[in-house]
């Protein structure tokens, strides 16, 4: 089976150097070299499984999840390694401004990564409707924060989805939350455009999805070229929108409409 994953990058220069396969770098050069051929844990699109079980709630189960009391266990020591930090960046710790300053960014970063403590599949309970619906649904304009798993700096932008129902429809607020919990984990924009179209995918089935994500990277922004205004798009395509250039084409001038 050929990967379903389609992603296209119009800014690449991402400084980082990344290595492995989710590396920003490697990631760009794949969709430079190979269109849709990267995909690790490429995820079957819709209606092409053969007999075969389909590997329901595959990415789902990969989930790490951390509890509240996590958060409670590991805030000390989180905030002893930001005092290793300030001490590292030859500031003193002890100085008044930053005498809490370890607690508040220990608190925050779990903040920042609060997604790891949420699950798809808790979202998803309830709110998928069935419904005689075949016309596409598009959620545009989906606000985005993330953290660059390479630099731990933010990424922020807007997630654009689009799927075409296939006798399943989800609640519509619950594309942003899936958006939420996905993004508010440690991140490479690429992984994060592709688990938010698979878990579409795999809780509706539908006959398409799309996903496109618009985003800055701190990490390009103020460190190397400082680029003020560069975005990565990166986009995810399954299903008909994968192979209809149509129906991509209608999803394409809606989200930019
Ligand atoms: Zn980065």
């Amino acid at each position: 089976m050929e990967s379903s994953e389609q992603t296209q990058c119009v800014s690449n220069e991402h400084p980082a150097g990344g290595s492995g396969v989710n590396g920003h770098f490697d990631a760009m050069v794949k969709c430079a070299a190979a269109p849709g051929g990267s995909a690790p844990a490429a995820p079957q699109p819709p209606g092409a499984e053969s007999g075969s079980p389909r590997p329901v709630m595959e990415s789902w189960r990969e989930e790490r999840t951390r509890s509240a009391e996590d958060n409670e266990t590991s805030l000390p020591s989180l905030a002893a390694a930001y005092t290793s930090i300030l001490r590292g960046l030859g500031e003193d710790p002890q100085r008044q401004g930053l005498l809490k300053t370890p607690w508040r960014a220990a608190t925050a970063m779990q903040f920042f990564t609060k997604g790891y403590q949420q699950k798809i599949i808790d979202v998803l309970n309830d709110a998928i409707f069935d419904e005689d619906h075949d016309e596409m649904v598009i959620v545009k304009d989906i606000d985005m924060f993330s953290m660059c798993e390479h630099h731990l700096v933010p990424i922020f932008g807007r997630v654009h989805i689009g799927y075409l129902p296939n006798k399943r429809v989800l609640g519509l607020s619950k594309l942003a939350r899936i958006v939420e919990i996905y993004s508010r984990r440690l991140q490479v924009q690429e992984r994060l455009t592709k688990q938010i179209a698979v878990a579409i995918t795999e809780a509706l089935q539908p006959t398409g999805v799309g996903v496109v994500i618009e985003a800055t990277h701190m990490c390009m922004v103020m460190r190397g070229v400082q680029k003020m205004n560069s975005k990565t798009v990166t986009s995810t395509m399954l299903g008909v929108f994968r192979e209809d250039p149509k129906t991509r084409d209608e999803f394409l001038a809606l989200i930019r409409s």
